[in-house]
């Protein structure tokens, strides 16, 4: 009988759904060691950021499959896997929308200012001392999406929307009619006037968005991050942030989630997201069933339906 463990912090349907495939569960990677059977487990569905790498797979010498549950798997080793026969699938496109939709919202956010016009209103303010302050005008400004992928591209879809010039980084240019390609992100930066960063995440692109990148981008600009907090070099986007290097960013990814740094709290010009790109019931469900037809095409026998190596 092969065996699945679902690992990670699933919610209720998905739990459901999971133990109807007969999978067994465990909170985190770490608990590995201690699962009961482990060696007969044939498929692993993950769920989390936390490393799953060489270590936690030769804990697991039966292992064809782990599923990962999202598009960035970052987190899983693929290197090891491939050296061990281990398929790895991700849950990519289900989430295209819902993550363009939040970056496209925190760009307007922070430059329409709503959370402290919110607050403005809330606090009596607007009745006390009248109109909240004039803020900035975001349609019609120059946008540079940093990596023109499959989120990427529907975040650009939607702020061309907005009648923005559109530019873009990505290794090579794309058809993409009308819009101008940057073969680095220097040139990018300072051709636009917001910069938003859909990567991928992982050591390639660490610090991709650089100190260099920022300042190119000027005292006028906003970042906005869905990938991943490794793919911009946080310590100058907080200096950047702290100095008026920037005007400001939209954030919904950082290092050491959920335990960010502190610095991020004390900034009245951060919207501040709590990675939740994907989070509606809608695209989570999408995911999960992706997952699982993963981890029964993988226990059938037929084609994985989203291979990553
Ligand atoms: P994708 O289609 O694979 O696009 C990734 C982009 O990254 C491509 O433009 C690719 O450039 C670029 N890239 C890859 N390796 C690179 C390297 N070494 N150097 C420079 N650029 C590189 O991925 P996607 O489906 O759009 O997802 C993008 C990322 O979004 C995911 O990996 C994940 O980390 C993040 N994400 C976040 C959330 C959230 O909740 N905030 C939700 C979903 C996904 P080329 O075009 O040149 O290949």
């Amino acid at each position: 009988m092969p065996k699945i463990l679902a690992i990670g912090p699933y919610s209720d349907d998905d739990h459901a759904a999971l133990a109807a495939l007969g999978a067994a569960f465990l909170d985190g990677p770490e608990g590995l060691g201690d699962v009961a059977e482990r060696d007969a487990v044939t498929a692993v569905a993950y769920k989390g950021h936390k490393p799953f790498g060489a270590a936690q797979m030769d804990l697991l010498p039966a292992l064809g499959l782990i599923a990962n549950y999202g598009v960035g798997y970052d987190a899983i080793d693929t290197a090891a896997a491939s050296a061990r026969g281990v398929k790895v699938t991700n849950t990519p496109d289900v989430l295209n929308d819902d993550v363009a939709d939040l970056a496209v919202a925190m760009l307007l956010m922070q430059g329409r200012e709503m959370e402290k016009a919110s607050a403005w209103a809330r606090s009596g303010d607007w009745k006390a001392k009248g109109e909240y302050r004039l803020n900035r005008k975001i349609s019609g400004g120059t946008a540079g999406i940093v990596g023109l992928g499959r989120i990427g591209r529907e975040i650009a879809d939607r702020l061309a929307a907005f009648k923005m010039d559109i530019h873009y980084f990505a290794r090579s240019e794309k058809d993409t009619p009308g819009w101008t390609w940057h073969a680095d992100p220097v040139s990018l930066a300072k051709a636009v006037d917001y910069l938003v960063v859909a990567l991928v995440g992982g050591k390639d692109t660490e610090g991709f968005v650089s100190k260099e990148v920022l300042a190119a981008l000027g005292p006028r600009g906003i970042v906005v991050n869905i990938s991943r907090g490794t793919t911009i070099d946080e310590a100058a986007l907080l200096d950047a942030l702290e100095s008026g290097a920037i005007a400001g960013a939209g954030l919904d990814v950082f290092l050491n989630e959920p335990a960010i740094d502190p610095r991020f709290y004390a900034l009245d010009n951060v919207v501040i997201q709590p990675h939740q790109g994907s989070g509606t019931v809608e695209t989570r469900a999408a995911m999960g069933q992706l997952q699982r037809d993963n981890v029964s095409a993988f226990l059938g026998g037929s084609g994985l339906l989203t291979p990553v190596n």
